[in-house]
């Protein structure tokens, strides 16, 4: 009987650095430095050094990264925030909190990201230009849209180089959502340069949620920019709008990232780079192995502009519910990024948005699967993962598995069983 392959291995990590992390959670309790301090400039520099950005502020979470940014970039309540359908709800809660209101574009279907066109289209035939404002309205709602949030989904950024010359056309306030992307990569055919995810927005968000590729041990977000106004803003916000201890400025909020978990965040963010690495390196051993059946289970797609860095390793099946049990009965634990799109929640009836309006989005949510990935997973566990693949692919098509240029292949097919 085959060992559990779990989907995440949080303990690892810890355990080979727990050394080190106990002195840092020592020395904070033994200067008392709790809020503020050495520890947390000292991540915030090394974070804006590792984003490439001037800045970064740390806060409490990826949620108030993305609501801060949007506030502190002059994004006011009832004006419009795009995003797209399949990200997780914290992108548009951070919208509604600020008062907006966010509208959707759908997505790619190799990437997952924001789809260029599709946005476009948006810009150009579903929002007119309000003649005694010049802003643009959206026809949906009647209000002026204000901002743009494409999602680095699953650590592979948007393309950036269309939607930021779609931005600056349209005068729409930038604001990356980099919570599942740190040390992710763009090339921009523009700057003819590689770019680091959060260095190419207005400002940008991440989270250090424990399951990130950088997670502390706890809560924790931050928002990274080259706007040294908006930094400070940020600051202000996230300490109840006070630059000086009690001269409020402006009504803030309790939002500032803790000093034991900047100092966590700081031990971990030295092997980052690393971790990434290994990641990339586990999302070629499964794409090697699993490249004869990828026409019935689709891949993740890597355009040669990217350099993604896998928070998840998500492949698509027809029969995904199928797919997913029989993995189960083969001890691999695997997991679902999203099930039901933003725009099919609960929670959003209120923006009217009905079944078919993001075709793409809704197809690859229903086929969806994400196999284990993380640094530490071993070669013998992606084996035990592809097998289970391979025997799944083979009894849904059963007959022999035609042999294409020596290679074993499937058959084409576009149904499940
Ligand atoms: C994790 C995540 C967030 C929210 O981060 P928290 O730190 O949990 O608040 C926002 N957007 C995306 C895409 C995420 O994956």
């Amino acid at each position: 009987m085959s060992t559990r392959v779990p989907f995440l291995d949080l303990v690892t990590p810890h355990v080979e650095l727990e050394a080190e992390l106990l002195a840092s959670v020592r020395s904070a309790l033994t200067t008392a430095s709790f809020i503020g301090g050495p520890m947390v400039d000292g991540f915030e520099s090394d974070f804006a050094e590792f984003c490439g950005t001037r800045y970064c502020v740390g806060l409490n979470s990826g949620t108030d990264a993305l609501r801060f940014a949007l506030m502190a970039a002059g994004v006011q309540p009832g004006e419009v925030v795009i995003t797209v359908p399949s990200t997780f709800i914290a992108t548009t809660e951070a919208i509604s909190q600020v008062g907006a209101i966010p509208e959707f574009v759908d997505v790619d279907e190799r990437t997952y990201n924001m789809d260029r066109v599709k946005l476009q289209q948006y810009l150009e035939n579903e929002c007119d230009t309000d003649c005694s404002t010049s802003r643009l309205v959206s026809r949906r709602s009647g209000r002026p849209v204000s901002g743009l949030i494409p999602v680095h989904l699953y650590g592979q950024m948007a393309d950036m180089d269309p939607i930021r010359e779609l931005a600056e056309r349209y005068q729409l306030i930038l604001i990356e959502d980099a919570c599942q992307a740190h040390g992710a990569e763009y090339f921009s055919r523009k700057t003819k340069s590689w770019q680091k995810a959060g260095s190419i927005g207005r400002a940008a968000a991440f989270s250090f949620y424990p399951g990130k590729n950088l997670g502390a041990c706890g809560d924790a977000g931050a928002v990274t920019t080259n706007d040294a106004d908006l930094a400070q803003k940020i600051r202000m916000l996230r300490d109840h709008g006070q630059a000086r201890k009690y001269h409020h400025e402006l009504e803030g909020y309790n939002g500032r990232l803790d000093a034991i978990q900047a100092g966590i965040l700081r031990i971990k963010l030295k092997h980052l780079t690393e971790w990434n690495q290994q990641r990339r390196d586990r999302a070629a051993l499964y794409s090697e192995a699993l490249e004869s059946a990828s026409e019935i289970v689709r891949l993740p797609t890597e355009p040669s502009w990217s350099r993604a860095v896998y928070h998840l390793y998500v492949v698509r099946h027809p029969d995904r519910e199928g797919l997913r049990a029989h993995l189960s009965e083969r001890n691999v634990d695997t997991a679902i990024h999203y099930p039901i799109p933003l725009h099919l929640q609960t929670a959003y009836r209120r923006l009217g948005y009905k079944d078919g309006d993001f075709p793409v989005c809704e197809r690859v949510a229903r086929e969806i699967l994400s196999l284990p990935m993380y640094p530490q997973l071993q070669p013998g566990q992606q084996n035990q993962v592809t097998e289970g693949i391979f025997d799944f692919v083979k009894a849904a098509f059963p007959g022999p598995i035609p042999v294409v240029n020596g290679q074993q292949s499937v058959r084409h097919t576009d149904c499940g069983r």
